[in-house]
């Protein structure tokens, strides 16, 4: 399992994993390994194969029978099962033997063993469209509770608790409510005593660093970075950077990118929509103006000689959308959606000069005797066509409900707007 140590070390290479002399007392090694263990714990984001080799180390050389097999003929005797150690050790095992198992856990969610995970803090991050456009990083600074270092989460100086009188050591209390002369309700609820762990602690035995409690708020700054081209609703996690509590799996915590809306741009997955307003002059004439772009570079968007730009055209740019989410050298298209403004009425004059300069009308081929013929008509204007067109559904879905014989909803509809 660990054939990687060269020959010579056979016999030295436990204690260089400990960081003891080979005259280290036992409890020399126990400091050792403490330290060692918590430090390389992975649930706290350490190597499980240092881990693994602190387990193996302590294992051997804390028992006085194997310690001296491994002395004397060294590790390779160990496996060849003179003194049972060596491959079958269960690091987290070790672990929990030694701290009991309410340290920051057992092994936890890597080994499947049944282990309480402790909960995610989700924390929503607004962004602008600037942030996504050209990265940035933000720093945010939280509270969170952490093991008591000064207990390593036992919450008392000895190490030691009771079970709780409270409960017995269960945790939970049964409750019992009269509800009527014959009836009574029973319920389980926390314990209030121990909050639900069973374990209470002596007065005087309390932890002066966290007061009994186990954990203790600390200050911690995240640096989040928001990298080019992320999402509306893109998680970045901080695995295991939520609340500790002992014996639990420490959540993560988890931002979650909002993008504020943006006064001239909007976005569509890597694609970004501008708006542009026209004099009906510069739509018929041309047209030049400057597009500030999400990172201030100055683009001039002009339109070709001769180019007319029709009322609600789109125009696109590639290369100029959004970077993509982790290939920001390749980028989305920016589309510009022109609006044009018309006059909202000219001067007899000015329609002569039109005329004169635009192409003719269809001519009317209609004699005064024809005309004369047809009914007159009242055009009066429609402001908001969806506005008006949802009153029309109205009307019609309440006249096809008064009179179920006629024919109901669409077609209806159609017609009525046809009409
Ligand atoms: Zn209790
Ligand atoms: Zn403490």
């Amino acid at each position: 399992m660990f054939g990687r140590a060269p020959k010579k070390s056979d016999n030295t290479k436990y204690y260089e994993i400990l960081g003891v002399p080979k005259s280290a007392s036992q409890d020399d090694l126990k400091k050792a390994y403490r330290k060692a263990a918590i430090k390389n714990h992975p649930d706290k984001g350490g190597d499980p194969e240092k881990f693994k080799e602190l387990a193996q180390a302590y294992e051997v050389l804390s028992d006085p029978e194997k310690r001296e097999i491994y002395d004397q003929y060294g590790e390779d005797a160990l496996k060849e099962g003179m003194g049972g150690g060596g491959a079958h050790v269960d690091p987290f095992d070790i672990f929990s033997s030694f701290f009991g198992p309410s340290f920051g856990g057992g092994g936890g969610s890597s080994r499947g063993r049944r282990q309480r995970r402790g909960e995610d803090v989700v924390h929503p991050l607004k962004v602008s469209l600037e942030d996504l456009y050209n990265g940035t990083s933000k720093k945010l600074s939280l509270s969170r509770s952490v093991i008591c270092s000064k207990c390593k989460g036992k919450g008392s100086k000895s190490g030691a608790s009771m079970r709780c009188p409270g409960c017995q050591g269960s945790g939970m209390k049964v409750t019992i409510r009269q509800l009527g002369p014959s009836m009574i309700q029973q319920m389980q609820t926390a314990c209030n005593e121990c909050k639900g762990t069973g374990e209470s602690i002596n007065e005087k035995d309390r932890c002066p660093g966290c007061k009994g409690e186990k954990v203790v708020q600390e200050k911690k700054v995240l640096e989040v970075h928001v990298e080019k081209g992320m999402q509306h609703n893109q998680k970045i996690t901080f695995p295991g950077e939520a609340d500790e509590a002992p014996d639990t799996v420490t959540g993560d915590i988890v931002f979650v990118l909002q993008q504020k809306d943006h006064s001239k741009f909007k976005r569509k997955g890597d694609d970004l929509f501008y708006e542009h307003t026209l004099s009906l002059t510069e739509a018929l004439c041309g047209f030049q103006f400057v597009l500030t772009h999400l990172d201030n570079r100055q683009l001039l968007i002009k339109s070709n000689p001769g180019e007319v730009v029709k009322p609600d055209q789109f125009k696109a740019i590639n290369d100029e959308g959004m970077p993509m989410y982790q290939r920001p050298f390749m980028k989305g298209k920016l589309y510009i959606h022109f609006t044009v403004e018309f006059p909202d009425s000219l001067a007899p004059e000015q329609c002569k000069a039109l005329e004169a300069l635009l192409p003719p009308k269809p001519t009317s081929k209609l004699t005064d005797m024809e005309i004369d013929e047809c009914e007159e008509t009242t055009m009066h204007d429609v402001n908001n066509i969806e506005e008006e067109m949802r009153r029309r559904q109205a009307h019609s879905a309440q006249e096809a409900y008064e009179e179920d014989d006629e024919m109901p909803g669409g077609a209806q509809r159609v017609q009525c707007a046809q009409q």
